[in-house]
């Protein structure tokens, strides 16, 4: 059965794309913990990050690298955090956050209400910032 994710890589659900190459597939968490708040998979249809195959891990997290970079340049913050939750959507992810301080990682915390015109703003400005 394909996971949400896949039906996002497919176009059969809508997502908020920021980059793409031909493995892999960047967009903004919706429901972030901070504005800038990105997800990056692989295509393929892995549940767990850590299964992925040695070469399919490499390949996205050198892509995640290149999101990050493009996140941190386009949303003012200290640093961009990487975590890998998973315990909700069975498609292996990687969590990019800009963050501020420890706490602005705590999952636990109320996330950011964002309108669809500030998505659709938020993933221009990292798009434009992002060179494969
Ligand atoms: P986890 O599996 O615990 O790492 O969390 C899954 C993440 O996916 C959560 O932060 C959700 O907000 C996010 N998420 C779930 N469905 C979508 C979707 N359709 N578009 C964007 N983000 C999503």
């Amino acid at each position: 059965m394909d996971s949400i994710f896949t039906k996002i890589v497919k176009g059969e659900i809508p997502s908020y794309k920021v980059a793409e190459n031909e493995t892999c597939y960047a967009f903004l968490d919706i429901n972030p913990l901070a504005k800038g708040h990105t997800l990056v998979i692989p295509k393929k249809q892995v549940d767990y990050l850590f299964d992925l195959d040695e070469e399919s891990y490499v390949e996205l997290q050198l892509f995640a690298r290149k999101v990050a970079k493009a996140v941190g340049k386009a949303i003012p913050s200290i640093r961009v955090a990487e975590a890998v939750i998973g315990l909700d959507v069975p498609h292996a992810h990687i969590h990019l956050i800009p963050i501020n301080s420890e706490s602005d990682v705590d999952f636990r915390k109320e996330r950011v209400k964002l309108t669809p015109e500030e998505f659709v703003q938020i993933a221009e400005s990292i798009r434009k910032e992002f060179s494969l």
